[in-house]
């Protein structure tokens, strides 16, 4: 039997990853090499072929050696960019400008006098940048009961995601902080910044996973967006995530009729022209 293999409608770099890349090509090719702060993309093929174009990356300012350097489509914090340009370090500032809206929402909302609440991952470096655009005022998290924690409770409450995030937990999120508010009387405010790019990819990605007795998502286990879409299709059909098309074992593909392939933001096209030559190989 030889399965029927077939590719996620929304596929490849997202918009903003694409400008990133273009950007910071661009600007290697100029000065003959730029470094990034902190990887451009979380996908370690595509940061091995800027390497090749002279693309190197540092992960802090202290480690910046020449005059200038990218920031990532994930952005960074007010506070690390005044600490660049005290350093008299240019910026090529790829922030994507989907990510751009979230940050004026946090710091527009900051301003008003609303404590913020992101939806997301604490650690992840777009999301700190946002935290730091509220300058410091919220925290990061995707535990409903953190609100409870906060002494003393604060009257007003912004609520934002990280742009990666599942919009139906972000509205479940929103619907048990509301609730769990209604006792404090605590005015709420939510702005859903969870990217379009990624709404559509995931329900794509979704609607392939249902038909597909097997799924394949190409990406980083570092890639935020690429987690999202192993979570989907791993509660939907047997799912397996692979950076390379060489991860793909080929017992994976025995007994499957239907096979889905997706991929985070940041895979490039190369990879998965890479995957699917290979399935078609070994099917
Ligand atoms: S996933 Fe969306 S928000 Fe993130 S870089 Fe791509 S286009 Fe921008």
């Amino acid at each position: 039997m030889t399965p029927e293999i077939e590719m996620s409608e929304e596929i490849g770099f997202c918009p903003g990853v694409r400008r990133a890349i273009a950007m910071a090509k661009d600007v290697a090719r100029q000065r003959g090499g730029i470094e990034t702060l902190g990887p451009l993309v979380h996908n370690q093929p595509v940061l091995q072929k800027l390497a090749r174009l002279g693309v190197r990356v540092v992960n802090c300012p202290d480690d910046i050696t020449g005059g200038a350097v990218v920031i990532s489509a994930h952005g960074v914090s007010p506070e690390q960019q005044a600490e660049i340009q005290q350093r008299h370090i240019d910026i090529i500032d790829t922030t994507c400008p989907i990510v751009h809206q979230a940050q004026l929402a946090a710091r527009r909302l900051a301003r008003a006098g609303f404590f913020i609440i992101i939806y997301g991952d604490a650690n992840h470096p777009e999301v700190k940048g946002i935290l730091g655009w509220a300058n410091g005022k919220g925290i990061a998290t995707l535990n409903k009961n953190a609100i409870s924690h906060l002494e003393p409770p604060p009257p007003q409450l912004g609520i934002l995601a990280q742009t990666t995030q599942i919009p139906d937990r972000f509205t479940e999120f929103v619907r048990q902080i509301t609730e769990a508010s209604l006792s404090r009387e605590t005015k709420l405010r939510t702005v859903d910044t969870i990217c379009r790019h990624i709404k559509k990819r995931q329900a794509a990605t979704v609607k392939l996973a249902t038909r597909s007795n097997l799924m394949l998502v190409i990406g980083s286990h570092h890639s935020a967006n690429t987690a999202r879409l192993l979570q989907l299709c791993s509660h939907i059909t047997k799912t397996h995530l692979i950076e390379t098309a060489s991860q793909i074992e080929s017992h994976w593909l025995a007994g499957k009729d239907h096979i889905g392939v997706t991929a985070g933001a940041s895979t490039d096209a190369e990879t998965i022209r890479e995957v699917m030559m290979k399935l078609s190989a070994v099917s």
